[in-house]
């Protein structure tokens, strides 16, 4: 029971959340035969450091274009890919081709750039989860220092063994950030004791930033708290100038969101970062 919106977008007809079942049982066999059938594909959205205005990096978002029920937004399929343990190989299958982009545009000329990924808390916890890391950094040559993983609250609140990971983690070179800080219902001491190295703060955060003193107050605890913990702070959904300058006065390092682009496709996106390191150049040169 499913139509398509105007703008080839999929939607359930939602009768509440019985629906989900239904999604699952369409939605799932034609996963299995996305990749194979080349359906998945990859956008990169820029990240800027607020300090320098310089590039900071990229992150690595999922899309799927199904030639039965056109393109499903991740927040519907990641869902599912999970459930049916699909994430594995697909969780894979997004880390070699971003380790392969991340070579490719340095073959294009442009500086290494760190691409952040994310990972499912599935995937995460997979036995093989870090030496199917270690076989794709070794594989595709590129520097583990320029690879991030984004987990979420819950993965990093969720017990002892994950300390072990990380640790693994920290010692093959890659970094990692927990995704939509903010959100979960996690205890903070976790942020202590992990070896990780970034917060990025949820995008509904942002909505407030302009809207009274409220949202301020949040975003500048966050900042605070991470750089009292040497962690670095990225903003997430950051859309209006006034947000980035607010973000700015608080001390966030990072900002990412529509304001400065779209996730975009590889060769828009290298394109993206080719205008901005130029027009970085100009910048310096004209300040002499
Ligand atoms: P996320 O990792 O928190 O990614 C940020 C989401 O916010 C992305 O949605 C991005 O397109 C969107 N976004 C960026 N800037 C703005 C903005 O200024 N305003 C607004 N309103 N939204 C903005 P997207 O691409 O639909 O992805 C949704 C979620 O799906 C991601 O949230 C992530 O949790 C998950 N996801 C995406 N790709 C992957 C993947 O390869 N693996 C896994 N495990 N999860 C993924
Ligand atoms: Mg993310
Ligand atoms: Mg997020
Ligand atoms: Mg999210």
């Amino acid at each position: 029971i499913a139509k398509r919106s105007g703008k080839q977008q999929y939607r359930f007809y939602d009768s509440a959340e019985g629906d989900m079942h239904d999604q699952y049982f369409k939605m799932e066999p034609l996963l299995k035969k996305a990749i194979r059938r080349q359906e998945l594909s990859i956008v990169y959205q820029p990240q800027v450091n607020l300090n320098t205005c310089e590039l900071h990096g990229v992150e690595a978002l999922l899309r799927w274009n199904s030639a039965e029920i056109g393109f499903v937004s991740p927040a519907e399929f990641i869902p599912i890919a999970e459930e049916s343990g699909l994430i594995v190989t697909i969780g894979e299958w997004v880390i070699r081709s971003a380790c392969l982009q991340m070579k490719e545009w340095q073959q294009q000329g442009m500086r290494p750039v760190k691409v952040s990924v994310n990972v499912s808390i599935r995937q995460f916890y997979h036995t093989e989860f870090v030496d199917m890391l270690q076989a794709i950094i070794e594989e595709t040559g590129i520097d583990p220092r320029f690879l991030e993983l984004e987990i979420t609250e819950s993965i990093a609140s969720s017990g002892d063994i994950v300390i072990g990971i990380l640790q693994q983690l920290k010692e093959i070179g890659v970094h990692v950030s927990i995704d939509d800080f903010g959100t979960g219902y996690s205890s903070l001491r976790y942020l202590r004791e992990f070896p990780i190295d970034c917060l990025k703060i949820d995008q509904s955060f942002m909505r407030d930033l302009t809207e009274g003193k409220k949202g301020e107050d949040i975003v500048s605890t966050i900042v605070t708290l991470a750089h009292n913990l040497d962690l670095i702070t990225v903003a997430e959904g950051t859309e209006t100038k006034e947000q980035v300058q607010r973000l700015k006065a608080l001390g966030c390092d990072v900002a990412q969101g529509y304001y400065f682009s779209r996730p975009l496709p590889p060769e828009e996106c290298l394109e993206w970062m080719k205008q901005m390191e130029k027009e970085m150049r100009t910048d310096e040169g004209s300040q002499k």
